[in-house]
């Protein structure tokens, strides 16, 4: 997961771009990057570390132009480097491009051997540098030619913002995977992950880009066109369980609604379960927790102290960081637990770290039981289209029954959210088209070659 942003045509370019990217900080705190078209010149700056630590005044007043796109990274395929901070900037026959790219390729790896075969030399290890070298390979007549004839060699998901000088470019996958959404400010346009960040940055929403579609914002004039049919549109179920921002829409719906939607269809399917309160794990999992308190009539309580300044603890890349942050993050309320049996709401159960750990912490601080509450299906499968679910053997639900993560984690009940429900809270009924491949194990295009790499099943992605 990453987040993007971009905006043509404005004064106060870089500083818009620092807003739309603090406000898509949760979508990524590894790593940040803005590049302007200062005239014809790409001026870029990159960092490790969060928006607000990157760009200080004086960074920002080094990104002088008219137009910027910007990144926040959270890993998935190449490591946690500054080498790997986007936008990318590449220097080709087309002059100076900048790419900012949101998804994970699947076919990255063989695209990559054979461009290094012919001379291609990488300076990332990440999988978005593949398409620069594509476009210096196979040219079209302008930048968007170039981009509609290399773009359908890619696989897996993409939202991608390019910038060139005079140019501001957009692209989503043909199954629209990964969000992208256009928007207005004045004259300029704006490019983001979510809607939230066009809306904190002053401009109102247009429309989604289509899976397959493109825009050229050039001019002042935004084009668009279709590089590639529209296959099933399956965009990512996990942006409304987990990702994104509670007021951005997400599938017609705002992702606060689809939540508490969520945790009112999971107390209807735990309907006979006893218990003295139902809370929510700290930030996502509140929302969940109020929905499923309105439709059982349990009284909704806040469990758990949680501190703002830790960032999120999953998305840290590596375990160590991982369990460390995860302590400083929530502390119980004892008042509130002592000798309550609670309902303790979570988006989703991954590797089992989070809950272990926090159903021991209720426990420590008095709590009589602990039924914890998943607001979304058993993850079985990994993500290879940019959510960080890698490995079968992390994901403890490929692994151990539901009686035996229950024991794991340490909790009295285990209960998760069935599809069916997870998926009509997701959506309106016209707009159902996700990716539950996690859920399923089934994948919506082919991941044959990157599913042997995480020992599944050759056919797997076919
Ligand atoms: P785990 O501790 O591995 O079971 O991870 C589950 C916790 O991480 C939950 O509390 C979620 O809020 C959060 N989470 C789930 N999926 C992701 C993801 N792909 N990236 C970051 N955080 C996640």
């Amino acid at each position: 997961m990453c987040g993007i942003f971009a905006i043509s045509d404005n004064k106060d370019a870089s500083r818009l771009a620092y807003v739309g990217l603090f406000t898509l900080q949760h979508r990524g705190q590894e790593s940040a990057g803005i590049v302007t078209d200062d005239n014809g010149l790409l001026r870029h700056s990159l960092g490790m570390g969060l928006v607000s630590e990157i760009f200080t005044k004086d960074a920002l007043e080094t990104l002088k132009g008219r137009s910027a796109i910007g990144h926040v990274r959270y890993s998935t395929t190449g490591s946690s480097h500054i080498k790997n901070a986007q936008p990318l900037v590449l220097d080709s026959y087309l002059g100076q491009v900048a790419v900012a790219h949101n998804g994970n390729l699947t076919n990255s790896d063989g695209l990559k051997e054979q461009l290094q075969k012919g001379g291609a030399i990488f300076q990332s290890t990440s999988d978005t540098e593949v398409i620069l070298h594509l476009m210096a390979k196979h040219r079209g007549s302008s930048l968007s030619d170039t981009l509609a004839k290399n773009l359908p060699k890619l696989e897996g998901s993409y939202a991608f913002a390019f910038l060139a000088p005079g140019k501001l470019i957009g692209a989503r996958d043909p199954h629209g995977f990964r969000p992208l959404v256009l928007g207005k400010l004045g004259k300029s346009f704006m490019l983001a992950s979510e809607t939230c960040a066009i809306e904190v940055a002053g401009g109102k929403v247009v429309r989604e880009i289509a899976p397959g579609e493109m825009v050229t914002i050039e001019g002042g004039k935004a084009s668009f066109r279709r590089f590639a049919p529209a296959k099933d549109f399956t965009r990512c179920i996990f942006e409304q369980v987990y990702f994104a921002r509670p007021d951005s829409v997400v599938a017609g719906r705002t992702v606060q609604t689809s939540r508490y939607e969520i945790g009112a269809l999971l107390a209807r399917e735990m309907q006979g379960v006893k218990a003295d309160i139902v809370s929510g794990v700290p930030d996502s999992g509140t929302v969940y927790a109020l929905g499923f308190s309105d439709e059982s009539g349990l009284p909704f309580q806040t469990v758990f102290m949680r501190n703002h300044y830790t960032g999120r603890s999953f998305i840290q890349p590596d375990q160590r960081l991982r369990e460390f942050t995860a302590h400083l993050k929530l502390a119980p309320i004892r008042d509130v637990i002592q000798g309550k049996t609670i309902i303790l709401i979570d988006d989703s159960l991954v590797r089992g770290t989070t809950s272990r750990k926090i159903v021991k912490s209720l426990k420590k601080a008095g709590a009589r039981k602990i039924i914890m509450a998943i607001a979304s299906p058993a993850i079985i499968s990994p993500c290879f289209y940019g959510i960080d679910t890698p490995s079968k053997k992390e994901l403890i639900a490929c692994n151990l029954t539901v009686e035996k993560i229950r024991r794991f984690i340490g909790a009295d009940e285990l209960h998760y959210l069935s599809l069916e429900s997870l998926v009509s809270a997701c959506g309106d009924k016209k707009d159902r088209n996700f990716c539950v491949s996690c859920f399923t194990g089934k994948y919506n295009t082919r991941v044959d070659a990157v599913a042997k790499a995480y020992g599944l099943p050759a056919k797997a992605g076919l």
